[in-house]
């Protein structure tokens, strides 16, 4: 059987299913080919932040690109929701770092400072806060906590319900899944477009690619001139027993979810493609929490896991089209999350009309070959 589509998406993770649903939406002919519940999927296991204010040291486009994002986000959730009638629970009431020291408080305001000084990164509106200006806003608080920074533009969701929101936006605007459908090879057609291979020989053809299977890129990406310079990076979560709602704010490593359960994270691990939760990070994180907020000692934690990031060489999105086999896209990063919005009212519009604006050009993967050189 052969299939004929004006866009073919290999991965069906955030960053898939919010280019799928953007090019679907934007009225175009879309497959999502997905490889299914044995891949390594990120989608599954992220921490749900809506982040703005670490991002784009070393790469203002980065910072522009995040916050553009992020000041989307409310419109993009009003539209998501209503396309599948899923409640994703987005919020932006700002976000915070704890600091467990004066030490760690210091890091923290020069790394800002530092990404602040970069020329043309517009100003976060965030907050260097002592003990009890931080109490203030975060009651729980225990007394080891030295400060915090908040910045106003943060926010969190819940990103499974966000994920499936996706999927069906995605489905109902014409769009089709096709889940367990690994694409092996890739090959150019004589007229143009593509024609992807997958297991059991299925074949599916169309104009053009998009490139979007998280870890699974580096392999696809080479068959058509294009470079994933991608590893996995893991990252371990903990969640605890619902709780009456007492987080209001959403922190980098702690958040309660719409549902009350707390989550905890996330572990920065370079341990390759192993995905397995390891009790001693756990333990580490678990009491790094209790350190912020002490009564957490009291909560059971009822789930954990690890999953693998899609971490780029300077951690930083790479968008790129081949110049090898026209209508090739690739797109990766580790925000998924965050820059859902960007990928699906941004992004997809620019593939569908088939050129990336001259405003992505730092984030293609030749920036990679700039020491080579
Ligand atoms: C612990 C952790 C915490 C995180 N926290 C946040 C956060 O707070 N905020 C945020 O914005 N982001 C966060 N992220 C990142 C976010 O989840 C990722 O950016 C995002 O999930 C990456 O999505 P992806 O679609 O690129 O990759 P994935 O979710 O891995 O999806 C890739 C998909 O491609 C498919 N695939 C692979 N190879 C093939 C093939 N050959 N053929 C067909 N399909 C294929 C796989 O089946 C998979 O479904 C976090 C990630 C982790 C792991």
């Amino acid at each position: 059987m052969r299939d004929n589509f004006d866009d073919a998406v290999v991965g069906g993770g955030l960053v898939g299913a919010a280019i799928a649903w953007g090019l679907a939406r934007a009225g175009r002919r879309v497959v999502m080919l997905d490889e299914g519940d044995i891949a390594y999927r990120a989608s599954r296991g992220n921490f749900a932040l809506i982040w703005v204010q670490s991002k784009g040291l070393g790469m203002p486009a980065y910072a522009a690109w995040t916050r553009a994002s992020s000041d989307a986000w409310a419109g993009f959730a009003t539209e998501i929701e209503a396309a599948s009638d899923v409640a994703i629970a987005h919020r932006r009431p700002g976000g915070f770092t704890l600091a467990l020291s004066e030490t760690e408080l210091e890091a923290r305001t020069g790394f800002l400072a530092r990404l602040h000084n970069q020329p043309g990164v517009a100003a976060l509106g965030h907050r260097v806060l002592d003990h009890a200006a931080t109490k203030a806003m975060l009651p729980g608080i225990g007394r080891e906590v030295a400060g915090s920074i908040y910045c106003p533009l943060d926010g969190d969701v819940n990103a499974l319900k966000l994920f499936r929101a996706l999927h069906v936006a995605f489905q109902r605007a014409g769009g089709a899944y096709r889940p367990n459908a690994r694409v092996l090879r890739i090959g150019t057609r004589s007229a143009g477009g593509f024609r992807l291979e997958g297991e059991g020989g299925s074949i599916v053809e169309a104009a053009q690619l998009v490139l979007a299977a998280g870890n699974g890129n580096p392999e696809l990406a080479r068959q058509i001139g294009l470079e994933a310079r991608v590893r996995p990076q893991r990252g371990q979560i903990l969640v605890t027993e619902k709780v009456a709602p007492f987080l209001t704010y959403p922190v980098v490593n702690l958040r309660q979810t719409d549902e009350g359960g707390v989550m905890i994270g996330d572990s920065l691990e370079e341990v390759g493609f192993d995905d397995a939760t390891s009790p001693g990070i756990g333990a580490a994180m678990a009491r790094r929490a209790i350190r912020a907020f002490p009564h957490l000692a009291g909560l059971s934690v009822v789930r954990s896991w690890a999953a693998l990031r899609v971490m780029s060489e300077d951690g930083f999105p790479i968008y790129d089209a081949s110049t090898e086999a026209k209508g090739a896209y690739l797109v990766t990063c580790h925000s998924g999350v965050t820059l859902a919005t960007a990928h699906a009212l941004t992004l997809a519009p620019m593939i569908a009309a088939g050129r990336l604006a001259a405003t992505l050009a730092p984030f293609s993967a030749r920036r990679f070959h700039v020491p080579a050189r």
